[in-house]
């Protein structure tokens, strides 16, 4: 999966297509991200007690990581990210502009 937390993510499908917004979850078990204000459900609650009045709860569901794409923080385009190796650590790099989006250490023993 190469979308994380806090990333800017443009989105390629369904009603909010064309939008930008940061990945505020991310579900690796099911391959979703929750992007902030992006698939917004509305959810209907029943007033619990009497005289309280039912609610409307905006709430963002997980979409498929496949429909989101990484915005570049360098080149501000959404790219696809290719994994570069560097001694032991894993760079994320844009592959419009080269740019390092970020790197992760990895510890081989
Ligand atoms: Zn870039």
């Amino acid at each position: 999966m190469n979308i994380k937390k806090g990333d800017n993510v443009y989105i390629l499908s369904g009603k909010d297509r064309g939008k930008t917004s940061k990945v505020v979850k991310v579900l690796p078990k099911s391959l979703g991200v929750v992007v902030e204000g992006v698939n917004i459900h509305v959810r209907h609650m029943r007033p619990r007690k009497a005289g309280e009045r039912g609610q409307k709860l905006s709430i963002a569901a997980p979409i498929h990581t496949s429909n989101v794409m990484l915005v570049c923080a360098s080149c501000k385009k959404p790219a696809r990210t290719r994994n570069v190796r560097k001694n032991d650590s894993v760079a994320r790099v844009c592959v419009k502009c080269g740019a390092v989006a970020d790197s992760i250490s990895v510890t081989t023993s």
